[in-house]
This record gives C-alpha cells, structure tokens and sequence, in this order.
C-alpha cells in the first residue's frame, strides 16, 4: 500500500511571498521544528541565491551533526544545466533538489514568448536532472509549473523523460490553484499510472481549495499504485492567497472521514508540535494566526452557545473533532507582566548575562558571553525583533553555526 508524505515548503514559497520574509536564523528554526515534528523534507531554500549559500551550507552542517535528522533538506532551483552547476558550486554538500520549468501552453507562449517550444520544456528538464545526477544529487524531483493547465498527454510524457534520466519524484504544480479535489484526483491517478512515478502535490489556495486538492491528490497518487508526496507551508503563508496549511493538511490526512483508515502516513508525525511551529511562523513572518484557523486557531476549540458548551462540557466528542492536547495546545504560557530585560542589537552583557541566566544558560567567562552577546546583536540586526528562547539558546549552543548563518558578504 503506498504512503503520504510531507514536505514542508515555507523556506522556499514561503518566503517568496511578496511583502513577507524570514531571518536566516528563523529559517533554521524552522527546519529544526519540522524536524521535531516528523516532516519528511524541508525545501530549505535556494541553492543558486548568494545570500542562501551560507545558511544552506551551516543546515547541511548541522543535518551532519545529527541536529537536522532524519529530515530531508532539498533546494528548490530552475531545471536548467547553469543553474544545477551554480547550485553545486555554492552549496558543494547538496544532495537533494527540485528542479523546476513550466510546462503549461500558457506559460510556453506568453512566458517563454516564443523562445522555447515543449520539445525543449523536455530537454531542458532531461539535462538538468542528468547534470544533477552527475554532480552528486541523491534525490531529485522533476517540477511541472503551472501543471494543472497543462495537457495531460504533455505532463506524462515530460514525466517519463524525466523519469528515465534518473528523476525519482514527479511535482506536480498546481500553481495558480485551479484545480478542484475531483480534476486533481483524476488528473494525478492518471500521472500516476501512466509514469509510474511518486507524485507530489503542490496545491494553492486562490479559490480556498489547497488542502482539499491536496488530499484528493494525494488520494489519486495512491490509487494510482503511487506514493504522495504533500507540499505545505507553516500557516498556509506562500504565494498569494498561499498555500496548503502544513496543521490542516495533516489534520486532514490523518482525521477526514473516509481517508484516516484507509491511508497510511509513511512516517509519524508529531502532532503535538503543531501550537510551537505555528505560533513561531507566525512571529516570524509578523502574520496573526486567523482566529479560525484548523487547530491553532485561538477559537479552534472555543465554545459560546449554550447548546455547544453543554454538549462539549457532557463529551468533548459532540463537539470536538479531536483534542486540543494532540496539537500540543492546553499549556499555561508565561507572559512578562513586570519588568522586562531584553537582549538585542544594542544589548550590554549584564542584561545579556540576566536574560540568559533566566533560562539556566551560564557561561565558562566573560569572553564567551560576549563572544554570545555579539552573535546575539547580529541576529537581532538581521530579524529587528526580539528572538525568542529558542533562537537565544540555538546560537549558545551552536555558536559557529550561528556565526555561519550571520554572514553576508554581497562585496565578494
Ligand atoms: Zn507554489
């Protein structure tokens, strides 16, 4: 029986969305979180960008140390050969990578403008995974842009070229989220069956479908004798109107009627993890949490009407799909009331040594607390908010992964 997988794409589309972004340091955070709570693949950024080269590189780093496993950290770059050799001349360690093209006439035609036809759509997709390959990819993923305008005979054949020139995974993209869960499931059985290929699916939320679609994907992978591959996003925050809810899907995945019994995930996930990751997403990228968001959502398992609160109150099942403390919700949380000391850009090592001595980190000397402190001004330079614990504790710990993730030098 064939499985569903997660694979996370904040650091990637997430961070493309307009308006948004993320600190270096935060992205690591984030990587480190999916990691907890059991996501397969992280698509952790771009390895042709100058400025990802070092955070991808100190990632690697740290999957190495055993920090980051057993996730999988893949890089997101266009399927052509130029962009495969920057790839593996910036970030040398990669070893998994999405490669991707558009495949739609659409895009063919008022994109490219001429300047590529579907026979090249092809060869450009079979030289960049052979290039790859060649260079030490362990993993790649074919990635249909925009495949859910494209013509179905067209993907399967871009599918199997692909496939037969050493891609394991097919993307498909629905990119402008035109699909509906009945034309994806349709659309992703027949992919499956005729490529013979794992299929991931890649789901967005501009007609409010990205996680139903996803499901119904993942469905039509399955019964098309294939393993599905989910494409999420921490919040749903990606391009536009975003993407699938990382929480929601699983939830979907593992709790939609008709669907938790009869597919399997292909590893365990951590739903407990689901209030930190989300809550620490959202501090991040400055979006609030919908108030009705599935899960965490701050009325996700709130009850006012008389009749509701009564039933839940008898049985929290009349009313509660499932229970707040699977998503690691129901915990007190400690808000300074009082006087507050915090550590940032401008901080002096005593209000540095209080902060830190409040969460039981003390140091050998001085020169390493200051040797912290000074990491500590840069991330705060970098984020111009406040880091959390868990960001003040990761750069004590790893102080020269810290220092990696810190480095910009665009003068090189
Ligand atoms: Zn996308």
């Amino acid at each position: 029986m064939s499985k569903v997988y997660f694979i996370d794409v904040t650091n990637r589309d997430g961070v493309q969305t307009a308006k948004l972004g993320l600190s270096k340091l935060e992205k690591t955070l984030i990587n480190i979180y999916l990691n907890e709570m059991g996501i397969f693949q992280s698509e952790f950024g771009f390895p042709t960008t100058k400025h990802e080269s070092l955070y991808l590189q100190a990632n690697l780093e740290l999957a190495e140390m055993g920090v980051l496993q057993p996730i999988r950290l893949e890089g997101w770059i266009r399927a052509i050969v130029g962009d495969v050799e920057t790839a593996f001349k910036l970030v040398p360690d990669i070893r998994h990578l999405n490669l991707s093209i558009s495949t739609s006439d659409q895009m063919i035609y008022s994109k490219f403008q001429g300047k590529k036809t579907r026979t090249d759509i092809i060869s450009n997709m079979v030289e960049a995974v052979e290039a790859a390959r060649a260079l030490g990819a362990e993993t790649i993923g074919a990635n249909a842009e925009d495949a859910s305008r494209t013509d179905l005979d067209f993907l399967i054949k871009f599918g199997l070229a692909a496939k037969e020139h050493g891609a394991d995974r097919f993307r498909y993209c629905d990119t402008l989220g035109y699909d509906n869960p009945f034309t994806i499931y349709e659309t992703v059985k027949t992919l499956a069956e005729n490529t013979g290929m794992p299929i991931e699916l890649h789901c967005h939320s501009d007609l409010g479908m990205a996680v139903a679609n996803s499901i119904a994907g993942a469905k039509g992978a399955i019964d098309g004798g294939q393993d599905a591959y989910i494409n999420t996003t921490i919040n749903g925050i990606g391009e536009r109107a975003g993407n699938a809810d990382l929480v929601a899907t699983v939830l979907a995945t593992t709790k939609a009627k008709g669907f938790a019994e009869k597919y399997r995930l292909g590893s365990p996930i951590r739903l407990t993890k689901a209030s930190k990751i989300a809550e620490f997403a959202s501090y991040a990228f400055g979006v609030p949490i919908p108030i009705n968001q599935p899960g965490v959502g701050a009325n996700a398992f709130a009850h006012a009407s008389g009749i509701h609160a009564d039933g839940v109150l008898k049985d929290p099942g009349n009313y509660e799909l499932f229970s707040y403390k699977e998503l690691g919700r129901g915990k007190p949380k400690f808000v300074e009331t009082g006087r507050e000391i915090i550590a940032g850009q401008y901080s002096g090592i005593s209000g540095f040594s209080h902060v830190m001595g409040k969460m039981e980190v003390s140091f050998a000397n001085r020169e390493e607390a200051n040797e912290i402190l000074e990491l500590v001004r840069y991330a705060n330079v970098e984020s111009q908010k406040p880091l959390v614990e868990d960001e003040l504790l990761f750069i004590a710990k790893y102080p020269q992964i810290a220092r990696k993730l810190l480095t910009l030098n665009p003068l090189e």
